[in-house]
């Protein structure tokens, strides 16, 4: 989004001079204007400080921070007009939760998930090893499957997590019943294939953790209906249709409240600048009075 350029912004603040940092905090784009860059470029030429007696350092130190009240009170004359870069931001911020809650509203709908009866073929659960490379043995209906984990972790070592079981053999595609649609197979393959490998890491981690197997576990339980979208679930009950709506729900909501924060930034640093302006200016006499001492002159 290119409003994110807009708005990207850095945390530097101002020194204890008042001096600008090189970039202004909330205003990337709010740097010192060229003629007080080349009246700071002027003042400031002249050899080192080191070489300078102490009046004229005193006298470089005050133009500095002259060039800085300078610069202060025109932000704050700035954001106090009518048509301020602060109120624009805001604006164009507004626009963009607009959006978002927009895409909230779309994100929030309900779309029916892939669904397709299968089978209560039983899954007979066969052989589990939980040793250091665990592996787990069933049976769907006829078809066989092995899973184990990766010899290679077991050599790794020193883990404290589990490596995760890999598929040595079984054929998903057989799983798969002959009445699915078309459009429906490949989906339907891939949720099985996702779901048996759920339910091989339940019952590793079952046996590790001496929990009972679960009872007459059958194909059908790695395919229900989802409550909400009536997409197919998987072993544990995860619909990932409703994951991905939850997920791109919960991503807008925290780009809304980062708008929201965004905004009231914006709000908070153009009140600031507004209420600057007073003594900025009486600032700005005190050091032109220090200079006017020194014989200094202003156009
Ligand atoms: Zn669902």
């Amino acid at each position: 989004m290119v409003w994110r350029k807009v708005f990207s912004k850095s945390t530097s603040e101002r020194d204890a001079e008042g001096n600008p940092a090189e970039s202004h905090p909330a205003a990337p784009n709010r740097e010192v204007p060229p003629h007080l860059a080349q009246a700071i470029e002027k003042r400031s030429a002249g050899g080192p400080p080191s070489n300078q007696d102490p009046e004229q350092r005193k006298l470089a130190g005050l133009r500095r921070r002259r060039v800085a009240i300078l610069f202060d009170i025109e932000q704050g004359e700035l954001a106090a007009s009518p048509d301020n870069p602060w109120t624009q931001r805001t604006d164009l911020l507004g626009e963009a939760m607009t959006n978002v809650t927009d895409d909230l509203v779309e994100a929030s709908k309900v779309e029916p998930g892939p669904c397709h009866p299968v089978p209560a073929n039983p899954i007979a659960i066969g052989a589990i090893e939980s040793g250091d490379a665990a592996s787990v043995e069933f049976t769907v209906g006829n078809n066989p499957f092995l899973y184990s984990e990766d010899p290679d972790w077991a050599e790794r070592g020193h883990q404290i997590a589990r490596g995760e079981l890999v598929r040595r053999s079984g054929d998903v595609d057989v799983l798969v019943p002959a009445d699915t649609p078309e459009d429906l197979r490949e989906p339907l393959r891939a949720h099985l294939g996702d779901s048996l490998f759920v339910m091989a890491s339940d019952l590793r981690d079952r046996v590790l953790d001496g929990e009972p197997l679960p009872a007459n576990p059958t194909l059908a339980g790695h395919a229900a209906p989802c409550p909400i979208c009536g997409g197919w679930t998987d072993w544990r009950g995860t619909c990932q249709n409703c994951a991905r709506r939850n997920a791109r729900i919960m991503e807008l909501k925290r780009e809304e409240g980062r708008l929201l924060d965004e905004r009231s930034r914006e709000a908070e640093e153009r009140r600031r600048l507004i209420e600057g302006l007073p003594l900025a200016r009486k600032r700005l006499r005190d050091v032109e009075t220090d200079l006017a001492r020194l014989g200094e002159t202003f156009d």
